[in-house]
């Protein structure tokens, strides 16, 4: 094949075109953003931008792209995909033709039906979101965070260091319950609570209100709270609608096989919109970081070699939240039974089992103590016997 064509110019689209010429491949790769920006990495926009510390996130400079020969179109958006006569259509009405095509158009973050009219209320997924919602911040402006995943609690601990008011919403029993479960939530609740958040943890909200502008909260337990601001981290959605009646089979996401191979030959899904086999046989996205990378390098070395490696048997995550960064190993979910093995108040550590057997480690500022736990996870040793050594 001569021609690659890779949609989406986000971390898992830049890396697959990298990952392509390290694996050898010499032939046309075109990248296409629909974005202006020089493709830009996302996780500190909930961070150090917010705070004001830090503005440029750019990935590659321009000059990278024209090394590698990686043909990047900036505002360039597609619109449909033709996998009979393999051609990507643009929304200028132009088409792209390809002989293997990567999708790797990430996520959108959910809405509030009705609210995108009313000013004051964000979203963040985009660099130009960050920039929106840094520039609206106040000091003593009174902030409502709806949702405390990853997103709501860094916003959260970030407008704080602004000197904002925050109440950080979250209708499951505590933040982040849904992704680590309560104990771990708990503790992150409490260092939310010490930074001086106002957690409404087992709270939804009902309605927002204001004529143009946001100017207060209706929450399902009846109150109503003034708001200047209203950041919403309700989540994300996969950017599929573009492959609607293309033929490649989506299922809360593109449905890949364990290389990242969908359903249509010649087309391959990577990153956060990409729904890949896991070994077990189930399938899964994953919407972090280090996965986008590790993905990238597995699918272009199968998709140039033939060779099929696996991603990372440990998955990895970060979130930093105050001076803590909560970093995660394995695939931990919610239904685990958490052994909390150290807190210290602030810092913590804590081993997530399933059957008797190590599947994660998550900690808060303690970054030796779990790094050093990833073969443990690998091997899945059994909880009893690392108990009886932290004990
Ligand atoms: P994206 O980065 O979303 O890139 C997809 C790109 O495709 C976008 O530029 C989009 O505009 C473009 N696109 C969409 N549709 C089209 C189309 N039709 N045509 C052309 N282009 C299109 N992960 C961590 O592990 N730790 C963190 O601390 C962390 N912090 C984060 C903070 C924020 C605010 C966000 C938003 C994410 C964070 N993440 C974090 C997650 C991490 O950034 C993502 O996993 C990663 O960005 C995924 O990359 P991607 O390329 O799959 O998707």
């Amino acid at each position: 094949f001569d021609r690659v064509v890779v949609v989406g110019a986000g971390l898992a689209g830049v890396r697959s075109a990298e990952e392509l010429r390290r694996a050898g491949f010499e032939g046309e790769i075109v990248l296409l953003g629909d974005e202006a920006h020089l493709p830009y990495d996302r996780p500190p926009l909930s961070k150090d931008v917010i705070r004001g510390e830090r503005d440029e996130t750019t990935l590659r400079p321009r000059e990278f792209f024209d090394e590698q020969r990686i043909d990047l179109r900036l505002g360039a958006a597609a619109r449909s995909v033709d996998t009979a006569a393999r051609t990507v259509c643009l929304t200028d009405g132009t088409d792209v033709g390809y002989d293997e095509l990567i999708i790797a158009t990430g996520l959108r973050p959910r809405r509030i039906p009705g609210t995108a009219e009313l000013a004051g209320v964000h979203v963040l997924r985009s660099r130009d979101d960050s920039r929106a919602l840094r520039a609206a911040i106040a000091p003593g402006a009174r902030a409502l965070v709806v949702g405390a995943g990853f997103i709501g609690c860094e916003v959260a601990a970030s407008l704080r260091a602004r000197d904002v008011d925050v109440v950080l919403l979250e209708p499951q029993p505590t933040p982040l319950a849904s992704v680590l479960g309560p104990e771990v939530g708990s503790l992150v609740a409490r260092l939310h609570t010490a930074e001086g958040v106002d957690v409404r943890a087992g709270v939804g909200l009902t309605e927002l209100r204001g004529a143009g502008r946001v100017t207060s909260a209706v929450l399902d337990d009846g109150t109503e709270i003034e708001v200047d601001l209203v950041v919403l981290g309700i989540g994300s959605v996969p950017v599929t609608e573009w492959l609607d009646g293309s033929g490649i089979e989506l299922d809360n996401g593109v449905v890949c096989d364990a290389v990242g191979r969908t359903s249509a030959s010649h087309v391959w899904a990577v990153g956060d919109v990409a729904s890949w086999q896991l070994p077990d046989g189930g399938r899964k996205r994953v919407e972090h970081w280090t996965n986008a990378g590790e993905q990238a390098s597995v699918l272009a070395k199968a998709l140039v070699t033939g060779e099929a490696d696996r991603v990372a048997q440990v998955p990895y995550f970060w979130s930093d939240q105050y001076e803590i960064k909560i970093q995660g190993l394995g695939a931990v979910a919610p239904g685990d039974t958490v052994h909390i093995v150290r807190d210290d108040g602030r810092k913590f550590l804590a081993y997530y089992e399933r059957d008797g057997r190590l599947v994660g480690v998550v900690g808060g500022g303690m970054p030796a103590q779990v790094m050093k736990n990833r073969m443990k996870v690998a091997a899945g040793v059994p909880i009893e016997e690392l108990l009886a050594a932290t004990a």
